[in-house]
């Protein structure tokens, strides 16, 4: 047999096990339950970086609130993230947004069957752009995320970085060179469906795989060694100090964050970079610690009512360290340290634009990332009033 040739059946031994495997049964999960593009894009969004077991609750509630893409499109942006708060990665609920409100003004809010206008809408890349299009439409479009590269890789020996963009057009191409003629929805389905169940990260359950015979990596006892990816840099520590600050009817201070950027438009404590070098040691003993107590993080209290004061015109007096909290982003990691805190006297009535008092109970109103909600729990003034 020439090498053409094998290379054409096992393409043509992986797809048709693959596929076969995938329509005898496999999990049932809510965007499932028919092929309605609008749902498929929420649940691919919400999927990415999001285990299935997270996204399921939170698609359900997402699908109750909006419905449409119209109903999505006419919400109002808090609204959204607040249906979002705790996933992560805001930008995808604004980018989801912004591309119904374009579905409903370009194309009467219906996802085009079409690759290009597809790719067009922001937030979708060609992976969300692919399972959009082979699910909902059979076209035969290749979808592929860091689960179906590992289990490509693994099958086919590839290895390439997976790290890499060129990488990723590679397992691309091989993708859609195995895609069968009126399944692409249910062959890329099934690919997801052997990374999530099967082709595991770590110990994959090879005995049960449906294309094991002909499994490059495990013939070859090097399952462990791929896919071979190098490493991310780890995220950019930064130390910053945050305010916990009541008012006398018991009442929180927070502040919206700005329109773009990092958790765009999402609510937060007051809090401020440290200047380098300026974070003392971990406080030694346990909250509250009133200034000027051993342990009392003196320095960073001062940053923090400083650097609010030269920021947002705040005037803040810190009164005793509450906590330390920690927060990882892809790129970024907060260590974050809580004082408890008051306005100063004579701060006036009036709060510098962008902050608010959230009473008790008011919760529902503002979207929180997980960092603050977790703060907000445990010493808030909700967390006072159970
Ligand atoms: S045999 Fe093992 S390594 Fe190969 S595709 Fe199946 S689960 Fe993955």
């Amino acid at each position: 047999m020439t090498a053409l040739h094998s290379q054409e059946s096992l393409n043509a031994y992986y797809t048709e096990n693959l596929l076969a495997w995938y329509r005898r049964g496999n999990r049932s999960l809510p965007w499932r339950m028919n092929r309605d593009p609008y749902r498929i894009w929420i649940s691919e969004i919400m999927l990415q970086q999001t285990r299935v077991e997270t996204v399921i609750p939170y698609f359900n509630r997402f699908m109750d609130k909006f419905p449409t893409v119209e109903a999505l499109a006419n919400a109002p942006e808090e609204e959204v993230l607040k249906a979002w708060e705790g996933l992560g990665y805001y930008s995808r609920a604004r980018n989801l947004q912004a591309a119904a409100r374009e579905l409903v003004q370009d194309y009467d809010g219906v996802m085009p069957n079409d690759p290009e206008a597809v790719r067009g809408l922001k937030g979708i890349g060609p992976y969300t752009a692919g399972a959009i299009l082979s699910i909902a439409y059979e076209r035969p479009e290749p979808a592929v995320d860091g689960n179906v590269m590992r289990v490509l890789s693994r099958f086919f020996l590839l290895e390439d970085d997976i790290a890499k963009p060129s990488a990723r057009v590679k397992i691309e191409k091989l993708a859609r060179s195995l895609i069968p003629e009126g399944g692409a929805g249910d062959f890329n389905q099934g690919l997801m469906e052997l990374g999530a169940t099967v082709c595991t990260p770590k110990s994959p359950h090879c005995l049960t795989c449906p294309v094991m015979e002909r499994c490059g990596a495990r013939l070859e006892g090097r399952v462990d060694e791929l896919p071979v990816k190098s490493k991310a840099k780890p995220p950019r520590p930064e130390a910053r100090v945050a305010a916990l600050a009541f008012d006398d009817a018991g009442r929180v201070l927070i502040r919206r964050r700005p329109e773009s950027g990092l958790l765009a438009g999402l609510w937060e404590l007051p809090h401020a970079l440290l200047p380098a070098g300026s974070k003392e040691g971990a406080p030694t003993a346990s909250l509250p610690v009133p200034a000027g107590a051993p342990g009392y993080p003196a320095a960073d209290a001062a940053a923090l009512a400083a650097e609010l004061a030269a920021a947002d015109g705040l005037r803040l007096v810190p009164e005793a360290w509450l906590t330390d909290a920690e927060h990882t982003f892809s790129h970024l990691r907060w260590d974050m340290r809580v004082f408890r805190s008051r306005l100063a006297p004579g701060a006036g009535a009036a709060l510098p634009p962008g902050y608010a008092w959230m009473a008790a109970g008011e919760e529902a109103l503002y979207p929180f990332p997980n960092l603050f909600v977790k703060l907000l729990q445990a010493f808030g003034p909700s967390a006072f009033v159970r």
